[in-house]
């Protein structure tokens, strides 16, 4: 499901701008639909008040949890629970094996400090030799509701400040889907447009659509509203732009376009080598990795944002003293952030991560050259696995069940 459409069906039901936002306010927060003096049930038209139970259950199926892991948090928790429990230090990392609704299985990854890493496609196309998720290539996209709800059901579970599209997929080959939950959590799910951080291998459509949203000039906002693109929208200035406060007037169509929402940037290096990299990630478009720093680096300046590399770590492919000193090269008096990712085993592969001490160097002999540069840890090693390596065992068990239903109807 796309929140294009989402919105059409509640126009068709009546609902102004503003009775679209309050409902996609209260669903991507996971809040009341009600106001200080305009409870929903008298602020939505009648035809959407019908309708309601059955969207709202809608909603609810477009992402549900199938099991999580390490087994934590297994209790919804109210809304002053998720308080409580905001930015707690006992948040631990955990990996959510999610069901959509027609049965394919994707991941989230809750992370500390109220993180949530989000999947945006069924497998991927890329297929880099490190990555579960890769392993079967695309199976299918997902819809921008369908992205947004895994932000609704962590956020049941605990509060979510910051999301980045780093999960299962490559956002860039589902583009209109991803921008689109951009903008909603941006306007209407009080994420801060920096905490907001869209992940790529490096694809030119996303360094063009990043940057016709920062030369795109919002329409006139209605009187009273502005849209801040640094801060989290308030109850006010969270319109769209070109979106009238209260109207049944203005543009049905609106573009996925992050004219309203400008997000972070990371870029999945993994080594400098053009030859490495081809191998390593065998289906990203073959852009030298100077021209890709170079235009992330554009995006980063213009919107104040560093831009977060990312590379895993493979001990004896991509973790030599040859590589760290042309990531200096590359990277030195950049606006970038190393983000060093210890390679987590899967099955089937021979490739270890370094040793401790060997990723701590690496960070370290950067941070000396000025790179800021952290180790951060993929969700896996400790949780049963690599990302994709839930959903891959999950549906290897389905296959193996159905395979001897399969057996016992034959002989019965
Ligand atoms: S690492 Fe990312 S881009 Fe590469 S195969 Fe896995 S999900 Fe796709």
């Amino acid at each position: 499901m796309r929140i294009s459409h989402l919105r059409q069906r509640l126009y068709d039901l009546g609902a102004k701008p503003c009775h679209e936002d309050r409902l996609l306010r209260g669903w991507s927060q996971v809040c009341s639909y009600d106001r200080k003096g305009s409870p929903a049930e008298t602020f939505f038209p009648l035809a959407l008040r019908n309708e309601l139970p059955g969207i709202e259950a809608e909603l609810d199926g477009l992402a549900r949890l199938k099991s999580e892991h390490p087994d934590t948090l297994t209790l919804p928790l109210s809304q002053g629970e998720r308080e409580l429990n905001r930015h707690s230090d006992n948040e631990k990392v955990a990996r959510l094996l999610i069901e959509l609704h027609d049965g394919q299985m994707v991941e989230s990854v809750l992370l500390p400090r109220g993180g949530l890493c989000v999947s945006t496609q069924v497998g991927c196309a890329v297929g880099c030799v490190f990555c579960m998720s890769g392993r079967d290539g695309l199976l299918r996209q997902l819809g921008s509701a369908e992205i947004v709800a895994q932000v609704v059901l962590a956020r049941k579970r605990r509060a979510v400040s910051k999301v980045v599209f780093m999960g299962m997929g490559e956002p860039a080959h589902n583009l209109d889907n991803v921008l689109e939950a951009i903008e909603l959590l941006g306007t209407q799910g009080n994420i801060g447009h920096k905490n907001l951080v869209l992940s790529t291998v490096g694809d030119l459509r996303v360094f063009e659509r990043l940057m016709e949203g920062l030369t795109h000039k919002p329409s006139p906002q209605p009187s009273g509203g502005t849209t801040d693109h640094s801060t989290r929208p308030s109850e006010n200035n969270g319109q769209v732009a070109g979106h009238p406060a209260c109207g049944r007037g203005g543009n049905r169509e609106r573009q996925s376009s992050i004219a309203a929402v400008k997000p972070a940037l990371a870029l999945s290096l993994h080594t400098t080598d053009e030859v490495l990299r081809t191998r390593l990630l065998p289906q990203a478009p073959r852009i030298p990795v100077e021209e890709l720093v170079e235009r992330a680096e554009i995006y980063a300046r213009a919107t104040g944002y560093p831009v977060q590399y990312q590379w895993t770590l493979i001990e004896g492919v991509n973790d030599s003293d040859a590589e760290l000193a042309r990531i200096v090269q590359l990277l030195k008096g950049k606006y970038a952030i190393m983000n060093f990712i210890p390679f987590n085993e899967v099955d089937g592969l021979t490739y270890r991560r370094p040793s401790g001490e060997r990723i701590a160097a690496m960070a370290y002999a950067l941070n000396g050259q000025g790179i800021y540069s952290r180790v951060r840890d993929s969700a896996g090693q400790e949780i049963e696995g690599a990302c994709g390596q839930l959903r891959a065992r999950a549906a290897k068990t389905r296959e193996s069940a159905s395979n001897i239903r399969g057996q016992i109807l034959q002989r019965a």
